[in-house]
């Protein structure tokens, strides 16, 4: 049923600036962006570039958006992969689909692969919990890692890999020349919400009652992608109410809106820092 398991975009539209806060991730991801734009220039003097970093962090901080926009910013090419997809899969194709990805990634250096919730594929082994066949997601996961020894940091193609569980890794997954550097992407916060309402608060038609500062300070414990739901939510409360403009009132239902949808989901918010 799931034909297609990694996605390839060639021209990405997401840059840094799409990105709010995460300042410090920003400045890691910075050096993958340099070498992306010209390998040569690295590669030439004989230094090793790693090949992949893990983002660590909870659901819905920015992992894929930041990614995303490393790829954005460096013009190059963007695979994705979701270790979800692979829990129920037929023996076998984990392990084809990701030579498959490789061999297509390697075609197109230089790129980025993407692999979303890596901890799907690469758990310790021999510890299950996890639905479908464990001896297939074995077989991917060791696929996974003789297409990372298999190429050179002159491949120019950068593993970025996300997770929020990082201590159920297979430590062979984060030794030396794999994922051997971690980059967190923590929860925003008040400063950081600010921020990333203020990134989509740009899409909107607002009334000038809107502040981001005060939104900021009403949403303690949301991660940006719980952020932009609330932005949409207003825009879509907005429009029903047959308005011109989203306002406050808007925002404040919208939050409302959001936070029982949370609660509904059984989801703890942290109290605010
Ligand atoms: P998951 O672990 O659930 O896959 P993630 O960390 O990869 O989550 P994203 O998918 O990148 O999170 O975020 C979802 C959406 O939330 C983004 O597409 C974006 O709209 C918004 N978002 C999250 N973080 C930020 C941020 N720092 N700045 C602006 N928008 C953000």
């Amino acid at each position: 049923s799931k034909a297609q398991l990694f996605d390839a975009e060639n021209k990405v539209k997401i840059t840094f600036k799409d990105v709010a806060g995460l300042d410090e991730a920003k400045e890691e991801v910075q050096e993958v962006v340099e070498f992306l734009k010209k390998p040569s220039k690295f590669t030439k003097l004989g230094g090793k570039i790693p090949k992949g970093a893990l983002l660590v962090g909870p659901p819905g901080t920015g992992k894929t958006l930041l990614a995303k926009a490393v790829a954005g910013e460096a013009g190059v090419p963007f695979f994705t992969l979701s270790g979800s997809d692979f829990v129920e899969m037929f023996v076998g194709v984990g392990a084809a689909r990701v030579r498959d990805l490789f061999k297509q990634a390697k075609d197109k250096a230089p790129c980025i692969i993407f692999i979303d919730e890596i901890d799907a594929i690469g758990r310790m082994r021999g510890k299950g919990q996890m639905p479908g066949s464990n001896d297939e997601r074995e077989n991917t996961l060791n696929s996974l890692l003789v297409e990372m020894d298999g190429f050179g940091t002159d491949s120019g193609v950068i593993i970025l890999a996300a997770t929020n569980r990082p201590d159920v890794l297979d430590s062979a997954l984060l030794r030396p020349g794999r994922f051997d550097r971690q980059i967190s992407i923590d929860k925003p916060d008040i400063l950081g919400r600010e921020a990333i309402f203020g990134v989509h608060l740009n899409n909107l038609k607002l009334s000038p009652d809107v502040d981001a500062k005060k939104l900021a300070a009403q949403t303690p414990g949301f991660a940006g992608a719980e952020i932009a739901n609330v932005t949409n939510e207003a825009a879509l409360i907005a429009a029903r109410r047959d308005k011109e403009h989203v306002d406050m009132q808007d925002f404040q239902d919208a939050i409302d809106r959001v936070i029982g949808g949370l609660e509904k989901k059984n989801k703890i918010i942290s109290p605010e820092e």
